[in-house]
C-alpha cells in the first residue's frame, strides 16, 4: 500500500528498531514511547482494521503478542504489559505493547454514565448485528 508508513517499515523501505520479525509480522519499538520497550507489532500485509483480517492473522498476531508480551516482562522490571489496539493513529492493523508500573500514574480513558434504559437499546442493537 502506498504512503503506508508501516507498509514501508514492514518492506524496509523506512528502516526500523527490529524486535522481531517472520513471514506475516514484525515487532519494532516505537519510535515515540510511552515507557522503554514499548512495541509495536504488525501484520506485513496492509489492514486497516483489526476485523478486516483472517482469522489466521488474528489468531497468530495474539499468540505472537502472548510471546513478545512474556519476553518484555521478562526482560524488564515493568509489573505488567499493556497490549492495547487503538488503530486510530496509522490506517494499518497494529497492537502497543506497553511495559507499565503500578507507579506510572498515566491516565485512563475518560469515562461517562449510562442513562436509563440505554444499556437495554445498547445491548440489543450489538447482540443482534452478532
Ligand atoms: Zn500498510
Amino acid at each position: 500500500m502506498e504512503n503506508c508508513i508501516f507498509c514501508k517499515i514492514a518492506s524496509g523501505e523506512i528502516p526500523c528498531d527490529k524486535i522481531y520479525e517472520d513471514k506475516d509480522f514484525l515487532v519494532f519499538l516505537d519510535i515515540k514511547p510511552v515507557s522503554d520497550g514499548h512495541l509495536l507489532i504488525i501484520p506485513k500485509k496492509h489492514i486497516v482494521w483489526m476485523q478486516e483480517a483472517d482469522d489466521t492473522i488474528i489468531s497468530n498476531i495474539f499468540i505472537l503478542t502472548k510471546k513478545i508480551m512474556l519476553a518484555l516482562k521478562k526482560s524488564l522490571p515493568c509489573d505488567y504489559v499493556q497490549e492495547s489496539v487503538v488503530g486510530n493513529e496509522i490506517p494499518h492493523f497494529h497492537i502497543h505493547l506497553i511495559p507499565r508500573y503500578l507507579s506510572d500514574n498515566f491516565p485512563n480513558l475518560p469515562t461517562k454514565e449510562y442513562k436509563e434504559e440505554q444499556t437495554k437499546k445498547l445491548i440489543e442493537k450489538i447482540t443482534l448485528a452478532l
